[in-house]
């Protein structure tokens, strides 16, 4: 096989370790891919890196793998969190998929005036996060926080950590001038996306009086949600993060 099976396993990975697949991972190994026992596949445990590991046996119920060596030493991903209002559910998909490869460290659904949004599914979210991150070689998942409202999700922020928020009215400054500025301050960051009918006046209002907010244009065009959220964390990555 030319690409190893890559999995997350959620318990501290080191050599020679035998631990338990989950069932879902149990039937992906062993029914999807039907690996034989003997077979190896790559594992993370977002903390220490990636391991090669063997099939040791395939059961009906259960399935049981081998840590046999590290393949690679973990690595602290930059420290970029985005904020996104959810949009429906294929969209909502699509922006935890793509944000997890663009190497978001936090997932934070927000709950804006205008966000429509069919159930807000954290479950849902963090088992695409998972998925995105096996797929891309990540060596850690982004964690999916619960859903809150913007006014809650401010009051609570932390100083330290910038602010941008996406904002399609004209008023922000070019994405690429704001990033550059900031680049070499290597500040923790998030970057914030409205719903597809854009943050309402008073929203705007209150970001713009937030000290560590900065707001931030994304071209003459008005972007889809799912669009916004590639691109702008795409630029930062670039700029400020490990695209460098
Ligand atoms: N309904 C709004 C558009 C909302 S687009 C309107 O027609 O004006 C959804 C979100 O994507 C926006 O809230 C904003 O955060 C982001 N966005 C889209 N285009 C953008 C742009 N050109 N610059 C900055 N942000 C943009």
């Amino acid at each position: 096989m030319a690409v190893k099976p890559r999995l997350f396993i959620a318990q501290e990975l080191r050599k020679d370790l035998e631990f338990f697949l989950t069932d879902t991972q149990a039937h992906y190994l062993c029914h999807v891919l039907r690996l034989a026992t003997g077979s190896f596949f790559l594992a993370f445990d977002g903390r220490n890196g990636e391991f090669e590991c063997e099939l040791s046996a395939c059961g009906k119920k259960q399935a049981t793998a081998k840590v046999l060596r590290q393949t690679r030493n973990f690595e602290k991903a930059p420290d970029i969190h985005l904020l996104f209002a959810p949009v429906k559910k294929d969209k909502t998909d699509f922006i935890v998929e793509k944000s997890t490869e663009l190497g978001v460290s936090k997932i934070v659904p927000v709950i804006t005036r205008r966000t429509i949004s069919e159930k807000i599914k954290k479950e849902r979210y963090t088992a695409q996060a998972v998925e995105a991150a096996e797929q891309c070689r990540r060596l850690d998942v982004p964690k999916v926080a619960d859903a809150r409202n913007l006014e809650a999700v401010l009051k609570e922020w932390d100083e330290n950590r910038m602010l941008y928020y996406m904002d399609e009215t004209g008023n922000g400054r070019p994405v690429a001038e704001v990033f550059a500025e900031d680049a070499g301050k290597h500040l923790p960051a998030a970057v914030l996306v409205g719903p597809e009918g854009g943050f309402d006046e008073q929203e705007l209002e209150l970001l713009r009086r937030q000290k560590y907010a900065k707001g931030v244009s994304l071209g003459k065009r008005i972007l889809r949600a799912e669009t916004a959220v590639a691109a702008a964390l795409s630029c930062w990555q670039a700029i400020c993060g490990d695209w460098k």
